[in-house]
């Protein structure tokens, strides 16, 4: 998407940008201070609904809270979503501080800490098992505390999925069992003492195409049918990850969504009713859930000239956002979509390059970037900045101090 398009999503006041129906410089009065990242709830509620409305109504959404772990962000999206999914002791504090049903809640990731594992299954969380060492710690814990632990495998699939912005299952991975060791996992002793309600299968982060993400669905059900016959009860619970991606750059096109739709309905009404009456599918999304309600606001500390190139310095930079400097990841750096927030409605009339505060020229939030004339104290907005942006940086490097984050 290009700036046209993430300016009229959030909406304009006055010739500004508006965010939760606010012009942005009235917000930015509000808030005290830039940098800060401010999040739409309105956008977020659509995003939600957009998803509750297009996905099959069996489907299970969950909120993977590692994309924004925000607080007031998990409360809103707590009561929206079906289940929330934690990867971190403190993450899942803030999913049971929102008060959702603990077995709503899922902890994945791998090197869980026996401490992280024993709150885990204290609280009565669905522990995701990456390995067979940690389904010896899960029936450990049940074992001191005198509970039955709840537990899904994690399966690293026999096959993976192109178009990944980030492949995370396929050959060999840190991330969950083998499917070919799943068998013998099942069978063991540890196994015996944990209520093992199903699988989870993630196969890979922000994917834009919809085909690719179907026929990952379809494998991994077919996958499903060839070990849920190792479980000492019905299959109850079946995570089939996500992956959705956003676009970031006017090259990347949307998730066509009812494509992934269509293809779920499918398996849900074909295979996965008939097969597994008992289970609940469980759809596991960050990034698309998130990433579009949120903008990054930063000013202008300085303009200047160097060899022809005008260069804008901002209060912000990598140190807040990883992701649009192109460090988080990427192979090929492009510029997020960025406009001056407090002239949002006029055309480009101008190329600058948007440099941040830190002392290394890595911290590039803009590079030949088509902006609206911008001077000092001007507001410059990056968008996509709702998943992975404070979250996934470097905050302390160069000391300077943690930004504010709002919801409105
Ligand atoms: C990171 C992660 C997600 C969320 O990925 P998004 O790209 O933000 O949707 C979901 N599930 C697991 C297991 C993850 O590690």
């Amino acid at each position: 998407m290009n700036p046209r398009e993430h300016i009229a999503a959030f909406g304009t006041s006055a010739g500004e940008l508006s965010v939760g129906g606010m012009p942005l410089s009235r917000l930015a009065a509000r808030v005290g201070e830039t940098p800060f990242f401010a999040y739409d709830r309105r956008l977020l509620d659509e995003r939600v609904d957009l998803l509750r409305a297009t996905l099959p109504r069996e489907v299970e959404l969950s909120y993977a809270m590692k994309a924004n772990p925000m607080p007031a962000i998990v409360q809103h999206l707590a009561r929206r979503v079906d289940r929330i999914d934690v990867a971190s002791g403190l993450e899942l504090r803030t999913a049971l501080d929102t008060g959702i049903r603990p077995d709503r809640v899922s902890f994945a990731g791998p090197g869980k800490t026996p401490s992280e594992i024993r709150q885990a299954v204290a609280a009565g969380v669905l522990v995701e098992i990456e390995s067979a060492r940690e389904l010896a710690r899960v029936a450990t814990a049940g074992r001191d505390l005198g509970l039955v632990p709840l537990a899904a495998v994690r399966v690293n699939p026999d096959f993976s999925v192109r178009g990944s912005g980030m492949r995370m299952g396929g050959g060999p991975q840190q991330f969950g069992v083998d499917a070919e060791q799943v068998p013998e996992l099942l069978r063991s002793a540890d196994a015996a003492e944990v209520d093992i309600r199903g699988f989870h299968v993630f196969a890979g982060a922000q994917n834009l195409d919809a085909a690719i993400i179907a026929e990952a669905q379809r494998r991994t059900v077919d996958l499903i049918e060839t070990l849920a016959g190792g479980l000492a009860g019905p299959l109850r619970y079946l995570n089939l990850g996500g992956g959705f991606g956003i676009p970031y750059t006017d090259r990347d096109r949307p998730l066509d969504l009812t494509v992934v739709a269509t293809g779920l309905q499918t398996l849900i009404d074909g295979r996965i009713r008939p097969t597994f009456p008992d289970a609940e599918t469980v759809i596991e999304l960050g990034r698309f859930i998130v990433g579009e309600c949120g903008v990054y606001v930063t000013k202008v500390l300085d303009r200047k000239v160097s060899r022809g190139r005008t260069y804008l310095v901002v209060d912000g930079g990598m140190h807040h956002q990883l992701a649009a400097s192109g460090n988080f990841g990427q192979a090929i750096r492009r510029n997020y979509a960025l406009a001056v927030g407090t002239a949002a409605a006029g055309p480009p009339v101008e190329t600058v390059t948007v440099v941040g505060c830190l002392c290394t020229p890595l911290d590039l939030l803009g590079d030949d970037a088509e902006l609206a004339a911008a001077d000092v104290d001007d507001l410059i907005v990056v968008f996509q900045q709702g998943a992975y942006g404070l979250t996934a940086s470097p905050i302390n490097f160069l000391g300077h101090p943690a930004p504010a984050e709002v919801l409105v």
